[in-house]
């Protein structure tokens, strides 16, 4: 067989916000779903303990042999751990409860906060496909725990940018900017290429003021870092991932699938942009 030609390395974003419940693993399940849908090839890397990225696309528990938390141990590659969801184009890398004892199982390993990173950084190398039908992968989502913990600081270290969920609600700034400095100590000590990539709004309701008054704020504060594309909130969201499928599954014309594929788009030409920009 003639050897493949080299492929470029995914595109890594980490979904982050130290808040529970903003919308992180809705966003990773349904941005990736999204992104499969309009031709992307998307791994997402749950890393969250609770697994709700897992749960929510389908993936039962007994199916999650192998999951993150061996990769972060060492005892798995990545590929090992991918499983394929009912979308095309969109794998998941599953979590277990066991990744809430990581912590303490690398505390005395100097590389600690780089073991994600050198899990994924190989993983359209030529080396890691153990068939040749295994298919390289366009984007990396990764799915942070609400914590600014040891998992977290490995998504940002294996990430080319951060995208941060903000849920329109009265504290949505709350936590930002302990947020910000935690990517900018990152920055300066373990992966100085990374970025903000954007900030999405969530759980938006046009009937309420406070949420549009939010959305100006937030704007206001951070300026174009915010994307256009606001998610509403939307009831089909929230009842898709208790039938194990992301909200395009099971109801491509609400409100909140077609927000995220304006989502998805607008992250695409936000890549095109920095990639013409680095050319
Ligand atoms: P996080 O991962 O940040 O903890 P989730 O994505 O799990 O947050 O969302 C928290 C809750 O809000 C979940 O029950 C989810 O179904 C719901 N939710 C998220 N986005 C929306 C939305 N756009 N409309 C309605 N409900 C939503
Ligand atoms: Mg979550």
């Amino acid at each position: 067989l003639a050897p493949l030609p080299p492929r470029a390395p995914p595109r890594v974003l980490a979904l982050a916000n130290q808040k529970g419940g903003v919308g992180k693993t809705t966003t990773a399940i349904n941005l990736g779903t999204a992104l499969a849908a309009i031709g992307e090839t998307v791994l997402i890397v749950d890393l969250d303990p609770q697994g709700n990225a897992s749960t929510g696309l389908g993936i039962d528990r007994r199916s999650r042999r192998v999951s993150t938390y061996d990769v972060l141990t060492g005892d798995a590659v990545m590929r090992e751990a991918v499983l394929e969801t009912a979308v095309p184009r969109l794998h998941i890398a599953p979590s277990t409860m066991d990744l809430s004892g990581l912590e303490l199982e690398l505390a005395d390993r100097r590389d600690r906060a780089y073991r994600l990173r050198d899990a994924v950084r190989g993983l359209n190398d030529e080396g890691s496909f153990r068939t040749r039908n295994e298919i390289t992968y366009s984007y990396v989502l990764i799915d942070c725990p609400p914590s600014l913990n040891l998992i977290t600081v490995n998504a940002m270290a294996a990430a080319n940018a951060i995208l941060v969920p903000l849920q329109c609600e009265f504290f949505a700034l709350e936590g930002l900017s302990q947020l910000l400095k935690t990517v900018e100590q990152v920055r300066t000590t373990l992966n100085p290429g990374l970025s903000i990539h954007g900030i999405v709004l969530t759980m938006f309701d046009a009937r309420n003021n406070l949420s549009t008054q939010v959305v100006e704020d937030v704007r206001q504060f951070m300026g174009d870092k915010v994307y256009e594309t606001v998610i509403p909130r939307n009831v089909r969201v929230s009842e898709a991932p208790s039938y194990g499928k992301p909200v395009l599954l099971y109801d491509l014309k609400c409100v909140g699938s077609q927000a995220y594929l304006r989502l998805a788009s607008e992250i695409i030409q936000r890549e095109r942009a920095l990639r013409a920009a680095a050319a």
